[in-house]
């Protein structure tokens, strides 16, 4: 997909863009500036995508900015891996970011807030422990109490917090919290802890620093650093406005940003937490972070799914203030429409059973090929040659020895149309010693190749290929990676994985043009589904397919 066709997108109007619309109105801002923070602490899923095409498209479509910024404060967790990985996928999504900007750029700055807030005795350094300020706390129903290290002077506490810095404490045995309120009903303003020691290497600022900036002191001063105009997370963040407000209200720092909460995307049979993609990926249960059966970005990449299919999921999606559900079939209708529109098509005999036309050579029925179009309704995307021979491949499932009139396809005495190809009918057929069908005979009719012949009127159409010349590949056909809708509840997900996610089949018989299948082509086996040369396992001609989405769905989709 090319860039062009994301410059000309639109974001639907949304309950977002009504606020700038407002905003711009009433000369609350001239511009529109926006950012997209991952923690590098995974890979991007398609939660993630909701967001970046959120925030991306905003900037595209009020001209404003858009930043990628890391929010790398937990050093322990994160990893260049992961850095790189973001950079790629919200690339491939068809995006470009303003600016690259780090939480870790503003170490100093944070540092020197920090002190601010000490100095105004707004913040003090508590020695409790962690299972002590979880209980002081209290609870949604009790307030909490205060920590008898609240009080102290703000000389010790710029004492204590340089030797917090300074290394002189252990992890675990003194923090910073802001001093705001522990009666409040929101309990994220019950003196929350802004800083926390952590003897931990950092990617970028190496060991510079063993006291680290917490998210909800970060993220509101990044922002503000940054010039953001709207800040946009996920409802659960909904009370932690209240202390982005408070932090920039009490720092010096001149521009005020605004935080707005939509909903998260939940996703039927997906996982959208990137410690739980982890787990799945470090156990095993799946091949890496890019596996196909996963919702992250690189797995739907290597699936087959296109950067224009995600974002028009995410457009079919729109952004409310509603959390839901959406169905799996949601998204798997936008790379099929994607698909169906763009892939070539091809001839994949998925469980090859032996067709031989005993009359071949004959007169009327010698072609060694056909010319044939790529696409049924795209002449631009050409014409390939289909070879045909004596012996031929048709898939098990067309072919039976007799059936009731709702059968279609193969049977014996009766006649079909070789897609692309001749009449046949089929007149015996041999078996082994288990009574399995192993090879169908057939006669062609002559003269009825891309012909109506007087006399044959077939009901049915199936595809082949040449055996003489065919490609036998391994196919992958996936289906849910989870046994239940929702795993992300279950209380011990791993246990919902479905171990039948993967059906590999060996030695599929493919058409020959498939020989020079790109990695991550994708095609329309025809009758079989849209699938895709995996970029991982495919050699120079040996291409491997996944199966991206089958043709129809049962299910319609409901968004
Ligand atoms: P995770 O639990 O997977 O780590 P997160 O929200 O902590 O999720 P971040 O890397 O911090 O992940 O998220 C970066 C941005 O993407 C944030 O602004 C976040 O709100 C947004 N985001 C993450 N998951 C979703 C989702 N499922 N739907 C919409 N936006 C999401
Ligand atoms: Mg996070």
């Amino acid at each position: 997909m090319s860039d062009k066709s994301v410059a000309a997108e639109k974001i639907p109007r949304n309950f977002i863009t009504d606020i700038i619309d407002e905003d711009l109105k009433e000369g609350r801002t001239d511009h529109v500036a926006t950012r997209f923070p991952p923690e590098p602490n995974g890979y991007l899923h398609i939660g993630h995508a909701k967001s970046i095409c959120l925030n991306f498209g905003l900037a595209r479509d009020y001209n404003g900015t858009c930043n990628l910024r890391f929010d790398d404060t937990n050093p322990v967790k994160e990893d260049m891996e992961y850095i790189n990985a973001i950079e790629r996928d919200v690339q491939w999504l068809g995006f470009k970011w303003t600016k690259i900007c780090h939480s870790s750029d503003y170490f100093d700055k944070l540092y020197g807030y920090a002190l601010e807030l000490i100095d105004k005795g707004l913040a003090y350094v508590d020695e409790l422990s962690a299972d002590e300020i979880r209980e002081y706390r209290g609870t949604l129903t009790a307030p909490g109490r205060e920590s008898p290290y609240r009080n102290r002077s703000k000389e010790e506490n710029l004492k204590l917090f340089e030797m917090m810095r300074d290394g002189k404490f252990e992890e675990g045995k003194a923090c910073l919290r802001a001093k705001i309120d522990m009666a409040s009903p929101f309990i994220c303003m019950r003196d929350p802890v802004i800083y926390r020691v952590r003897f931990a290497t950092h990617e970028l600022t190496g060991d510079k620093w063993c006291i680290y900036p917490m998210y909800d002191f970060t993220h509101c001063i990044s922002d503000a650093i940054e010039g953001i105009t709207h800040s946009i997370c996920t409802l659960e963040f909904q009370d932690n406005r209240r202390l982005y407000d408070w932090v920039l209200d009490h720092i010096s720092i001149e521009h005020k940003p605004h935080q707005y909460e939509m909903s998260r995307l939940n996703l039927e049979y997906s996982i959208t937490s990137k410690r739980k993609l982890n787990l799945l990926v470090e156990k095993g249960y799946v091949d890496g972070w890019d596996d196909p059966r996963l919702t992250t970005i690189s797995g739907l990449r290597r699936r087959g799914y296109t950067p224009a299919s995600i974002r028009e999921f995410c457009r079919r999606i729109g952004v409310t203030k509603q959390d839901n559900v959406v169905q799996m079939s949601a998204l798997e209708s936008c790379i099929r429409d994607d698909l169906n529109q763009h892939a070539k098509r091809a001839m994949a005999v998925l469980h090859p059973l032996k067709l031989v036309i005993e009359n071949y050579g004959q007169e009327g029925v010698d072609a060694t090929s056909f010319e044939v179009p790529n696409h049924p309704d795209d002449p631009s995307l050409g014409t390939r040659s289909v070879s045909f021979g004596k012996e031929l491949y048709i898939d098990a499932s067309d072919f039976r020895e007799s059936a009731n009139k709702q059968y279609k396809r193969l049977k014996l005495g009766y006649e079909v149309r070789l897609r692309h190809s001749y009449i046949i009918k089929a007149v015996s057929c041999d078996k082994d010693e288990n009574g399995n069908v192993i090879c169908v005979h057939a006669e062609a009719v002559p003269h009825s190749a891309g012909a109506n012949v007087d006399g044959h009127k077939p009901k049915g159409v199936i595809h082949f290929v040449n055996a003489a010349d065919c490609l036998r590949a391994k196919v992958n056909i996936y289906s849910n990676l989870f046994n239940v809708p929702n795993p992300g509840a279950a209380e011990d997900f791993l246990s919902t994985v479905n171990q039948d996610s993967c059906h590999v089949i060996e030695d599929a018989a493919l058409e020959s043009s498939l020989k020079d299948a790109k990695p991550s082509e994708c095609f329309q086996f025809e009758r079989e589904g849209y699938f895709c040369a995996d970029v991982r396992h495919s050699k120079p001609g040996q291409p491997v397919f996944n199966l991206t989405v089958a043709l129809r769905d049962n299910n319609k989709a409901t968004v």
